[in-house]
């Protein structure tokens, strides 16, 4: 469902807008923000741009002349579209959407409630990670999704050193569950064997909504300028990092009360 609800023609998409793509026959998603010209600012792992296409895209891209273009030892790299596509479809995130429309996804990595900044300040934002990186990749804690969801948001979730703000990784299983609804629709009628798939299908999506950073109270604004301090990028020792994450909680929850 979440394929056609969120699939676009590439004369839709604007300046700003975070689109994704799904590969290895949609076992998981790869995002990034369309910054106009052709071109999206993404973020690898070591493993995705090791797949020759990307790694060597300055050397076989036709379209784009400065495409796979990244800083040295940065996991964001500028495409042209072509090559971010690899010729499979081409999907955009959703933003502030309620929480009915996103428990209608079936899908995790497709829809947020939070809500998305200006783009300009989307631009601004993937702009000045093509610049100072987005530290390292890891499946989990700090993936494509969560660098455009930064993008798109400023929010970063203050365990930024536990888990990320995506759950790319309930995406990547909600792959296979997606499959399973969609090719067993005997799985509605009742037994302990429907009971129990249905029974973790709404496990995953309870799971899914609570990591949503438009639901989570760990989240706060954080100024792109200020996203190596709090990624500990800037060389400082993990316990400065910590302690400096200490203090954003404190911060946080100061903030909070003198809202309430
Ligand atoms: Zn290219």
């Amino acid at each position: 469902m979440d394929l056609l609800i969120n699939r676009v023609e590439r004369r839709e998409i604007k300046p700003g807008d975070h689109i994704y793509t799904y590969r290895a026959a949609f076992i998981y998603s790869h995002h990034g923000i369309f910054v106009g010209e052709n071109t999206v600012v993404h973020f690898t792992s070591s493993w995705i741009s090791s797949d020759s296409s990307f790694y060597n895209s300055s050397l076989i891209c036709s379209s784009y002349p400065d495409c796979g273009f990244r800083k040295p030892k940065s996991g964001v790299v500028r495409s042209c579209l072509d090559c971010f596509l690899r010729n499979e479809s081409l999907y955009r995130y959703k933003y502030g959407v309620s929480p009915s429309v996103f428990f209608a996804h079936v899908r995790g990595g497709t829809c947020t409630t939070a809500k998305s900044d200006p783009p300009a300040e989307v631009i601004r934002r993937a702009s000045y990670l093509l610049e100072s990186g987005f530290g390292n990749y890891h499946l989990i804690q700090n993936n494509c999704e969560d660098s455009a969801l930064y993008c798109k948001t400023g929010l970063l979730t203050l365990d930024k050193l536990g888990v990320g703000a995506s759950g790319q990784v309930s995406s990547v299983f909600g792959a296979p569950l997606e499959a399973i609804f969609s090719s067993c629709p005997n799985l509605w009628m009742p037994s302990p064997v429907s009971r129990a798939v249905i029974k973790a299908a709404v496990k995953y999506s309870l799971d899914r909504y609570e990591a949503d950073i438009g639901v989570r109270d760990d989240v706060m604004k954080v100024a792109v300028e200020d996203l190596a301090v709090k990624l500990g990028l800037d060389g400082r020792h993990h316990k400065e990092v910590a302690d400096d994450t200490d203090a954003s909680k404190r911060d946080f929850v100061a903030m909070n009360s003198e809202r309430n």
